[in-house]
């Protein structure tokens, strides 16, 4: 098998969850012979199947060809995977700790300890989680104390920017490549190889930053920082513009004119979640407090706090809606993944107010359009259906919080035909408030004066 008389590269790739899984079937794309392993075997069947265990647009395409191409297959063997491959990348997961702000490395420390089991010759080994800063020095050592003898491995570190929702576009096109490597010299095994893996997304001319481990590592977190600051920024407006009125879109268009700031993410909504941004600006407190630098990132704590009080407000909102009164209401949930085009509910704050309202009395009604399954596995309680008419059906107040395209496009003339009560919360900013109004709904949102 050889392309443009190379010989094909043999990568694997540890940890098929939404990185991974994505990650490999790109790889395969790009013409490689990939294996991917994970320690979930239920996943593990479904992909060998060319079964996608999770929601992400354009990827099942992707996994189905490679599976049938005989390019992409799956395993639970780390003897397989180091045979199979000189280039592993880590792609498990860094969840938040139970009991701390600090990032989960047990997996990451797993997973390179299981190849360190089997590497005997030549072998890149590829960082792409989210990991604090140091992770990769600390795993050099590890490495070097515990590699088979005979081994020769390299560690790189290549943080991963992709969207869910947009993950095999940007993982084909990102906006750029960063990889760390201890021995930035041109020659130098490791930075050659991933250079001969990325050289069909390089030769379309994306930027590509060579750095040492630690700015990789940081490089992620510090992007993760900066989005969520921007969100918790506009948030922090929309608090005083719910409390002296003013119009919390048209501020962000304007301040958003100016290039150096930008429009994208100064949205006003319900907050950000997901597996990243939340667990990743508190494990970057945790790793800086280690450091004994908590000073620096104690805005992250704020933005943190900012972007919680966003759950409380539509909490308290459809309270006061509902007549200072929860319990026993019906209330209508649109949406419960962290944002649209994912299944993902990991954080996520439309999960957080349903869980909240149902804690409180309200009798809840979930739908959303790829979401219920992730959600009622996390929460079995709420009242899941198949769609919105069912969700909304003699409901008291309707919440959208998650902002997919199918409730942008709800008409409201059909909506209030089914609900009792045409009372409507706005949690994304999305829909058309005039036409909402004209169909006789009492309907407001984040950043918005509102009084009963
Ligand atoms: P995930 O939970 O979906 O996937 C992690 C996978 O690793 C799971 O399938 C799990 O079974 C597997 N795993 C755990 N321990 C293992 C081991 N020892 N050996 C092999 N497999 C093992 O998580 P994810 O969302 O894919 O995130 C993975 C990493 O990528 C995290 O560090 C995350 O911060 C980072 N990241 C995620 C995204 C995203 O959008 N999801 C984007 C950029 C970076």
């Amino acid at each position: 098998d050889e392309r443009r008389g190379v010989v094909t590269l043999r990568i694997s790739v540890i940890g098929t969850g939404y990185l991974g899984a994505t990650h490999a079937a790109c790889m395969a794309e790009l013409g490689y012979e990939v294996i991917g392993l994970d320690v979930d075997a239920s996943k593990l069947t479904a992909l060998a199947a060319g079964i996608l265990p999770f929601h992400e647009p354009g990827l099942p395409e992707l996994l189905r060809k490679h599976v049938a191409s005989g390019r992409l297959r799956f395993t639970d063997s780390y003897a397989e995977a180091a045979a199979a491959a000189d280039i592993h990348f880590i792609t498990v997961g860094t969840p938040q700790r139970a009991d701390s702000q600090s990032a989960d490395m047990s997996y990451v420390d797993g997973a390179v300890d299981s190849l360190l089991e089997h590497i005997t010759g030549q072998a890149l080994i590829v960082g792409k989680s989210t990991v604090p800063v140091g992770t990769a020095r600390r795993l050099t050592e590890r490495i070097a104390a515990n590699a088979l003898p005979g081994s020769e491995i390299t560690l790189a570190w290549n943080p991963e920017f992709l969207r869910e929702g947009f993950a095999v576009k940007d993982t084909l096109t990102p906006d750029r490549l960063v990889y760390g490597l201890s021995d930035t010299e041109p020659h130098g095994f490791g930075l050659r190889k991933i250079r001969e893996v990325y050289a069909p997304i390089l030769e379309r001319g994306t930027p590509e930053i060579v750095t040492d481990l630690e700015t990789a590592e940081l490089v992620k977190v510090a992007a993760n920082a900066f989005l969520a600051t921007k969100i918790s920024f506009i948030n922090a407006f929309a608090e005083v513009t719910e409390t002296v009125g003013g119009d919390i879109k048209t501020l962000a268009d304007a301040i958003g004119h100016d290039s150096r700031i930008g429009r994208r993410f100064l949205n006003a909504g319900v907050g950000f979640g997901g597996g990243c941004l939340p667990k990743d600006i508190r494990a970057l407190q945790a790793r800086v407090s280690e450091l004994g630098l908590s000073h620096t990132m104690g805005f992250l704590a704020e933005v943190d706090q900012i972007n919680l009080r966003r759950r409380d407000r539509v909490v308290s909102l459809a309270s006061s809606m509902l007549g200072n009164e929860l319990a026993g209401k019906h209330i209508c949930v649109l949406g419960v993944t962290f944002k649209p085009d994912s299944d993902d509910v990991r954080d996520s704050p439309a999960l957080d107010i349903a869980v909240r309202l149902y804690n409180a009395g309200a009798d809840v009604s979930v739908y959303d359009p790829q979401g219920n399954k992730n959600a009622a596995g996390r929460f079995p309680r709420l009242h899941y259906v198949d769609s919105w008419q069912e969700a909304a059906k003699d409901t008291d107040i309707v919440l959208l919080l998650t902002e997919w395209q199918e409730f942008r496009d709800l008409d409201p003339t059909e909506l209030g035909e089914v609900v009792s009560t045409r009372a409507l919360i706005d949690g994304r900013n999305v829909l058309d408030r005039q036409a909402w109004r004209v169909a006789g709904w009492t309907i407001t949102g984040p950043g918005e004066y509102f009084q009963v």
